[in-house]
């Protein structure tokens, strides 16, 4: 079992600018797969907004829940091509990533943008997944936790509701690369988010979990639940195939 001060691991896959309709062959298997199993993780899958609310038919008796992977700060306005907290929420998403290092690579998110995007998130009744991680020069320097912490006093707002915070630490050069830090880097990163945490949210802090994220796969999913204060992933590639990621959340049963 995960050291998670209490809460309930979370799985969470982000399947990315990937998937039409035809990949929802790999959802249904999934629910199929999951028939049966003990969990001792919540489950959620992250597509494409086209597939929110299809994907919310297939899903709504099984134990997975539903994410976007983004939402627009703004609760509704002239934003052409972008989507609002309360229209994932309205085509069956429970929670939002938000702050993904390709967003904010691609978009230029900032810290301020993403905790904006957070409370309103959470004014829509989402639970947000915050993303935060160093870059490869950051690392080499030596500043990944100086980047932690700037990344999560910038983009968690104080007054966040920690039963509506997650928080995923994904390196950016371990995302989509097969790389991954080692137990000690995972574990050093995550007791500096849960001593983050602290700071801000007293003595709710515990109740939020740290998800880390970069090439988690089947393989290396039960060494990585073993690290202290990692309390789940945030799966990309892997969380593609259902039968990878039941691998992946067979570590935490
Ligand atoms: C991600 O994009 O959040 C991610 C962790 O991707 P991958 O698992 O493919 O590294």
């Amino acid at each position: 079992m995960p050291t998670n001060g209490g809460a309930r691991a979370l799985v969470a896959g982000n399947w990315k600018m990937h998937g039409t309709t035809a990949s929802l062959g790999e959802l249904r298997l999934l629910t199929t797969m999951l028939k049966g199993v003990r969990l001792n993780c919540d489950v959620l899958v992250c597509p494409p907004a086209t597939l929110l609310m299809a994907a919310h038919r297939l899903t709504r008796r099984s134990p997975i829940g539903l994410g976007g992977q983004d939402c627009h700060a703004d609760i509704k306005g002239p934003h052409t091509g972008d989507i609002a907290a309360e229209m994932l929420k309205d085509a069956g998403a429970s929670a939002v990533i938000l702050g993904h290092s390709e967003r904010r690579t691609e978009h230029g998110e900032t810290d301020d943008l993403i905790r904006a995007k957070t409370l309103t998130a959470q004014g829509a009744g989402l639970l947000s997944i915050v993303c935060i991680g160093e870059s490869l020069a950051e690392r080499q320097e030596g500043r990944t936790l100086d980047v932690i912490t700037k990344q999560i006093s910038g983009s968690v707002p104080p007054d966040a509701s920690p039963r509506q915070t997650i928080i995923a630490y994904e390196p950016v050069w371990a995302i989509g690369t097969g790389l991954t830090p080692s137990p000690r880097e995972i574990g050093e990163a995550h007791h500096h988010i849960r001593l983050m945490l602290a700071k801000l949210f007293d003595g709710h802090s515990a109740a939020i979990p740290i998800l880390y994220g970069g090439s988690v796969k089947p393989a290396n999913a039960a060494e990585i639940t073993a690290i202290p204060d990692v309390n789940g992933a945030l799966v990309g590639g892997a969380s593609l195939r259902a039968a990878d990621f039941i691998g992946i959340i067979k570590a935490y049963s």
